[in-house]
This record gives structure tokens, C-alpha cells and sequence, in this order.
């Protein structure tokens, strides 16, 4: 993380950005959409690199000459395989990663400059993330980063639907709705439980199933690939044990469930 850092100090700050190119919307988290970055980035450059935890802010010039736009920071999550490319350059172990550096396919977000160099974030396994303004101070551990423990003490504290603590951004970042369901349909957890009322070998399941859950759909290809979520709709049947799905509102979203297995 601290490589990727320096690198994007030295060598992608104060540069203009004139082209966007974000072509895997997975890749663009919390309602940030392709169109969005490409209207926000071109015109302006990078002033700093940041870094709080797993995430590296970039800060934006100001954009005087179109206030409507939004987004003044650029906020990369690189997960667990992601690297920055500045101009082809890799930070990181250059052998490690030989491997795998060339291939255009793994770029899931970057600029072009006006000089003609690029930066790139280059994600083989897909789980980084790109954001805009992420909200600095609010943000949980990082889905694929969660760990065991610190599952235990975000559910352990509260009484609200399981469903409603793994999807509040400040105590998990990560999760929506799709892949809440998702999860807690691998990990057969009825979504409105009171979280507190998970026993430890539930929530062993649950870490164990949101972490899958991330790895499967991430490498499908999006968070509506999930199983669950292809069965979604009216009259609909659990893919596992084919009893008609329970529709409902739980933590204030649309839930799907399966009344048999997840208790
Ligand atoms: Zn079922």
C-alpha cells in the first residue's frame, strides 16, 4: 500500500487527466457510475496521495471552471491483488507480479494524461474498488479485508437485523443490498435475526460466506450473478432446497430469503 502510495506521489500528481477509463462498473462502488467518473476526472489533476488503512485517497484539483461536477477525492481500494501502473510502472515486487503485468484485461480503472502517460489500477482477481468521495471518517473495515474478530464485535453489539448491521456502511464498507442477501442465503442466517443473537458458530458461517460471496460474484462478474439473486422475484424458488422464497422489507431494503434453510 505504501508503494502504491509513493508511486502516485512522484509520479501521477499534477498532471492533467483527459481521458477516463473505467470499463468494469463492479469496479466503481457506492453509486459511483462509469459515466459519473468520466464527467468528474478530465480537466483536472491529482494533488496528493493519501492513505487511511487499506484505502489510498487522491485528492483533485478544484474544477472552477465547472462547479456542478462533483468529487474531490478519488478513492482507490486496491483489495487483495489490485496495483498501480504510473506510466507501465509497477509498484510493488516487480517479480512477483512479472507475471501478469502486461495484460490489459486486469486494467479495471485509470487516466490518461495530456502528457500521454496513463495511470492504472490493475486488478487480476477483481476485489479493489474505485470510489468518490469516500466518506473518510465513517467507513468500517473494508469487506474483504474483515476480519473473524472484528465480525464478532460488530454483530455482537447490536440488536438490529443482521441483514441491517452488515449492510451500514460505518460498520462494514462494502456490502449492499444484492450481496447482503447473498451472503446471509450461503451462510442460511435469516436476514431480520437480531444480530447479537447469532451464536459464534453462525457467525463463523457468515464471515466464511461473505467472504466467498465477494470471490464468486467478483470473478462472475457483478454483484447480480449471485444465486440467490437470480432467483429473486414473485413465486420464486430457493435454488438450494427449491421452497418458495420469503419476500420482505428488512433494515429498509427489499430482502429475499429462504424460509426453510435460513433460520
Ligand atoms: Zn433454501
Amino acid at each position: 500500500m505504501e508503494t502504491a502510495r509513493v508511486l502516485l506521489d512522484t509520479r501521477a500528481l499534477h498532471r492533467e487527466i483527459t481521458v477516463v477509463h473505467a470499463p468494469d462498473a463492479w469496479f466503481l462502488k457506492r453509486g459511483l457510475t462509469p459515466r459519473a467518473v468520466r464527467a468528474a476526472l478530465p480537466g483536472r489533476s491529482f494533488t496528493a496521495a493519501r492513505r487511511r488503512g487499506k484505502l489510498l485517497l487522491v485528492d483533485l484539483d478544484g474544477d472552477g471552471s465547472a462547479p456542478a461536477r462533483s468529487g474531490s477525492v478519488l478513492g482507490l481500494h486496491l483489495g487483495m491483488s489490485g496495483r498501480v501502473l504510473v506510466d507501465d510502472e509497477a509498484a510493488g515486487d516487480p517479480l512477483l507480479f512479472a507475471s501478469n503485468k502486461a495484460d490489459p484485461a486486469w486494467h479495471r480503472f485509470g487516466v490518461t494524461f495530456a502528457d500521454g502517460g496513463t495511470m492504472f489500477l490493475r486488478d487480476p482477481r477483481r476485489l479493489g474498488a474505485v470510489e468518490l468521495d469516500p466518506d473518510e471518517d465513517r467507513l468500517g473495515p473494508d469487506a474483504f479485508e474483515l476480519t473473524l474478530a472484528q465480525l464478532r464485535g460488530i454483530t455482537g453489539r447490536s440488536r438490529a437485523p443482521v441483514k441491517a448491521v452488515i449492510m451500514d456502511q460505518s460498520r462494514v464498507a462494502g456490502l449492499g443490498n444484492l450481496l447482503c442477501d447473498e451472503a446471509l442465503w450461503r451462510a442460511g442466517i435469516d436476514p431480520a435475526r437480531p444480530a447479537d443473537d447469532l451464536g459464534d458458530h453462525e457467525v463463523r458461517r457468515l464471515h466464511r460466506a461473505i467472504r466467498d460471496t465477494l470471490r464468486i460474484l467478483g470473478r462472475r462478474g457483478g454483484s447480480h450473478t449471485g444465486d440467490l439473486t437470480s432467483a429473486r422475484g414473485p413465486g420464486l424458488a430457493c435454488p438450494k432446497d427449491g421452497a418458495p422464497l420469503l419476500r420482505r422489507t428488512v433494515g429498509g431494503r427489499t430482502t429475499y430469503s429462504c424460509p426453510r434453510h435460513q433460520i
